[in-house]
């Protein structure tokens, strides 16, 4: 490790909080679907700054929009109209089939206003206990008190009690479970179509299929989190169109803005004119330059053909990945893929990743999770394929 590297690693333990625990890698600077680090060390990465860069690193049309746009009008308030925001909003009801936009800056962020916005709906009833939510364990929501309790798992709430009152939690794709969860005092559920953060489980449709029917009957808010899932990540522009249901609220960020910090709520029939000034709003939220990043983002998603691109690629690295040694599953759709193997050796995997020189991301002791850029070419699928099968290979001799 030469001194650079030690020196910025020594500055980051003694003044970052210790929230995160990194890899002694320092990333300088990327291009396409590959990021070097202080070392001069060239990864392919298969994480993609966690599901959010879509276009790679270094895409030079965002980069001269984002450019172009801080120069003219990089902030200003949310008592203003300002273009980037309006026109960014009309584009994600065109894509979604929803009414109305909120923007913020995060995925915890949008599910907040996600968890707000049914409650105020569900004041406007006339049933004064209509407060409760229903999640699923293993979730994922965000970070943020809400946020965490949505989230169905106790590492993320321990120490944090006590949390938002009137959620109740249930096993995902449990049917029966759902339907006694759900009643005429439910204000939403929240759900994300595949949970990701647990190790990529795609709902099953008869599922969400009976979560919109419940939702519907108790007229409870049917909440899509797709913070991970939408934007293309699984071969389709919002992971909903798989299943056939259409939520009446859905939460979007990570790919967004394409790396640029940027949060949406999305509210569909019924739910699109509930706040009303002064209920909710953000600072930053769908700022010019966060909105221009999003739509240039999703210009670039358009023109390169990169839902498709998702779809197709994705399907080739999983069905080479299903090939390997070692490998159980590979699950997903798209470029959203959790590769389970007979043995827990998920975490020598990643290890020996930084030595073949590429990123991966363990969850557990014996899944890895790929969410990788949409750009993601077929030859590249192969040099992945081709990577983790050395890898498996290193972490079984010293298994
Ligand atoms: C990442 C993620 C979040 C949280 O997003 P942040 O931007 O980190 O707040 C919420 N929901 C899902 C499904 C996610 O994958």
């Amino acid at each position: 490790m030469n001194d650079k590297t030690k020196e910025l690693m020594r500055i980051d333990d003694t003044f970052v909080m210790h929230t995160y625990g990194r890899f002694p890698v320092v990333l300088e600077y990327g291009e396409g679907a590959y990021v070097y680090d202080t070392e001069g060390r060239k990864y392919l990465d298969m994480v993609g700054g966690i599901a959010v860069n879509m276009l790679g690193y270094g895409n030079k049309k965002l980069a001269s929009a984002i450019g172009e746009q801080a120069a003219r009008l990089m902030h200003t308030s949310n008592l203003f109209y300002t273009a980037p925001q309006s026109l960014l909003a009309e584009k994600l009801v065109k894509l979604s089939g929803l009414k109305k936009a909120f923007f913020c800056n995060s995925g915890a962020e949008a599910n907040e206003a996600a968890l707000k916005l049914a409650r105020k709906a569900a004041k406007l009833t006339e049933n004064p206990r209509k407060t409760r939510v229903i999640s699923a364990y293993n979730s994922f929501h965000g970070r943020t008190m809400g946020a965490i309790t949505a989230t169905g798992q106790a590492k993320y709430q321990k120490n944090f009690a006590p949390l938002v009152p009137d959620f109740d939690y249930i096993e995902y794709n449990n049917l029966e479970q759902l339907e006694n969860a759900v009643d005429k005092n439910t204000c939403a559920v929240i759900m994300e179509p595949v949970q990701g953060e647990s190790g990529v489980h795609p709902a099953e449709k008869e599922f969400l299929a009976a979560v919109r029917r419940l939702c519907t009957e108790n007229k409870a808010a049917m909440i899509l989190d797709e913070v991970q899932t939408g934007m293309g990540r699984t071969g389709r522009m919002f992971a909903f169109e798989r299943f056939g249901v259409k939520p009446d609220i859905l939460t979007l960020a990570k790919m967004l803005g394409g790396g640029f910090p940027i949060g949406a709520c999305l509210a569909g029939e019924g739910y699109q004119d509930v706040f009303a000034p002064g209920d909710h709003a953000s600072t930053f939220g769908g700022n010019p330059l966060a909105a221009t990043a999003a739509l240039t983002t999703l210009k670039i998603c358009e023109e390169e053909g990169l839902v498709e691109n998702a779809d197709k690629t994705g399907a080739y690295l999983r069905g080479l990945l299903k090939g390997a040694e070692c490998v159980k599953e590979a699950r997903g759709f798209g470029l959203m893929i959790g590769v389970e193997f007979e043995k827990p050796i998920a975490k020598k995997i990643l290890a020996a990743g930084f030595e073949e020189g590429i990123i991966l991301n363990a969850i557990g002791d014996s899944v890895i999770r790929l969410v990788p850029p949409l750009i993601l070419t077929e030859a590249q699928a192969e040099e992945a394929a081709g990577k983790i099968g050395r890898c498996i290979k290193k972490a079984l001799e010293n298994d």
